[in-house]
């Protein structure tokens, strides 16, 4: 593992402009939890949520001193392309850090195009690789609901922004979360929607969904599964290399 790990590392060293030669590599891990993660939604993004796989899956990854974006359809002139990832199967490009280091949200943050912008595992609470890809996977189903085109328009009907733009009044706003009536809501919204589950899996029994993810894989994930796989297991020992 550590060989296939440094092997990654290797290949993510950054070539290009001298301003790219400077910054740091792309860590093996969080590249193995970012292609697991769209290995997950190219596979099983259409039966999760309808046209689960059809929005672009851009993420902007943050390090202390350059954002890593890859799968972007528009990158924006001031990021450099530093060359195709084998692994993450795209061309990548980086830019001086701009957003907050904790960041962990979809937002228009490279040109109009939302993008998942996330910290590395140390700056945000997604810090173990289940945690990290589930993560991902969440706020890609975020960045789904933005391309369709009832979803600004229904957002503003809200009238909630408060002249906030750009979708960012959403993560500061003040929603009374501590509030045992809104908690008591909650959870019971959660135990009517994990019962509907649970009743449509008896009514259709059916292969589980990471039995059904290995079968589909396309050959490209196997390698991305194995990887991760290995880092659970590392992470639930409690080792950190
Ligand atoms: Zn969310």
């Amino acid at each position: 593992m550590r060989a296939l790990v440094l092997s990654f590392s290797i290949a993510a060293v950054v070539h290009g402009t001298s301003d790219a030669q400077r910054s740091p590599t792309l860590g093996g891990a969080d590249r193995i939890r970012i292609t697991e993660a769209f290995c997950l939604v190219d596979t099983l993004g259409d039966r999760l949520w309808p046209g689960g796989s059809s929005a672009p899956f851009a993420v902007l990854l943050i390090t202390p001193d350059r954002g890593f974006l890859v799968r972007h359809p528009k990158p924006t002139p001031d990021f450099v392309p530093i060359g195709g990832d084998a692994l993450l199967g795209a061309p990548m490009w980086s830019r001086p850090r701009r957003f907050d280091v904790g960041l962990l949200a979809s937002l228009p943050a490279v040109g109009e195009e939302p993008t998942i912008v996330i910290g590395q595992p140390e700056d945000t609470a997604a810090k173990t690789s289940t945690r990290r890809v589930l993560t991902l996977v969440h706020e890609h189903f975020h960045r789904l609901r933005y391309s369709r085109p009832d979803y600004y328009p229904g957002v503003n009907r809200l009238g909630l922004a408060r002249g906030g733009r750009q979708g960012r009044w959403m993560l500061n706003y003040p929603f009374p979360y501590g509030k045992p009536e809104v908690q008591a809501q909650f959870a019971r919204m959660c135990a009517l929607l994990d019962e509907a589950i649970r009743q449509k899996r008896l009514s259709r029994p059916e292969m589980p969904a990471w039995r059904r993810a290995s079968a589909l894989r396309p050959t490209g994930c196997h390698a991305g599964l194995k990887a991760c796989t290995t880092l659970n297991a590392r992470e639930r020992r409690g080792s950190a290399d």
